[in-house]
């Protein structure tokens, strides 16, 4: 099962939809974030105006397109989403940004993926609502400026530290998404089964809840392999018998870690004794980006305790030697 919504099927993305909550009563968990964004939506439309810029940072699946939805809902103003990627030229954002309703929300996906030109010209959209565009073509070409409508920009991405400091610096709002407790998964995997009419026990959930990487978008996921087990093999109600059986067969991992996860663990403990060990070291032995290995990895492996980081670099925690069913090294004796 992966988290990045680029691997999502269509049909995956039509589920997700499905369950997505609208209003911010129906979001789970991000208790701090909520409140705040409560507090600025409440005062933006007090004062009739766009609420400031907002940047979501933080893993894939924790919920950055469900919030910017629900922001866009909760000022009664319209969403447009598009990505970092798709915006390939000036002309394509100024399309964008001149269809925009006032205080209209402009939604970025994969932010840190804009190229620099593009990047650039959004400088001045967000600071004073104006965009430069070219007209006429040759010995006449010439710029000229255009206001456009106060709107607020969000932006989502995995990757905060590929953002440049202009960039970053525009944004009034920048919140990071954090892993969820297996509690709050759980939540949200009832109220999941509630909308796809499942009867789910209380422990089946818990269990779903505690193996998903502390992600929602897994746990959803996973919530639908399951009831695919429950439909066929049983009566259709997903009780704990049939969830274990069915995260069995998906090879789904005790801790909820994923293949990326279990990768990095044996190499620290395969290739440098376990470690202290830099993270570029681990980039290049696992084959990923140092950065992605930092924003993505590295934060669920250290809050689960599998990980350390120490002045010397990183290293494995006895927690990831009996995971992986690997002995301690010079111990022997015990
Ligand atoms: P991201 O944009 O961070 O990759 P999404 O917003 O697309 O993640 O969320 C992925 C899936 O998880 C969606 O189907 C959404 O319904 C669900 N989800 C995410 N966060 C929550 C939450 N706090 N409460 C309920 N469902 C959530």
């Amino acid at each position: 099962l992966n988290s990045e919504k680029s691997a999502l099927s269509p049909a995956d993305k039509e589920f997700e939809n499905n369950i997505r909550p609208s209003a911010i009563e129906d979001f789970s968990g991000q208790p701090q974030l909520i409140e705040n964004l409560r507090v600025f939506i409440k005062a933006a439309k007090m004062r009739g105006e766009a609420l400031d810029h907002i940047l979501f940072h933080g893993p894939p699946g924790l919920g950055k397109t469900t919030l910017s939805r629900i922001v866009a809902n909760e000022l009664g103003v319209n969403i447009k989403e598009t990505s970092g990627p798709v915006i390939e030229k000036p002309g394509d954002l100024a399309g964008l940004l001149t269809n925009l309703a006032p205080n209209d929300v402009l939604f970025i996906d994969e932010i840190h993926r804009l190229s620099t030109v593009v990047e650039e010209y959004l400088y001045a959209a967000m600071e004073d609502y104006r965009i430069d565009i070219m007209i006429d073509s040759g010995p006449n070409a010439r710029s000229i400026q255009l206001s456009i409508h106060p709107f607020t920009l969000v932006g989502a991405t995995t990757r905060s530290g590929l953002l440049t400091a202009p960039l970053l610096s525009r944004f009034g709002i920048k919140s990071r998404l954090e892993y969820y407790n297996a509690d709050t998964l759980q939540k949200i995997i009832l109220r999941s089964a509630g909308i796809l009419q499942t009867k789910i026990t209380s422990d089946a959930s818990a269990e779903i809840a505690r193996r998903s990487r502390g992600t929602p978008r897994i746990a959803n996921g996973l919530l639908r392999r399951v009831r695919d087990f429950a439909q066929v093999l049983s009566n259709g109600i997903i009780d704990l018998g049939i969830t274990q059986h069915a995260l069995r067969a998906l090879n789904v991992d005790e801790h909820g870690l994923d293949e990326m996860d279990n990768r990095i663990l044996s190499t620290i403990i395969d290739k440098f004794k376990g470690g202290p060990v830099g993270i570029t070291t681990i980039a290049t032995a696992v084959g990923e980006e140092t950065g992605t290995l930092e924003e993505v990895y590295e934060p669920f492996l250290i809050q689960e305790g599998f990980i350390m980081r120490t002045p010397r670099g990183r290293e494995v925690t006895p927690k990831a030697y009996e995971h992986l069913g690997k002995k301690r090294p010079g111990r022997e004796g015990e």
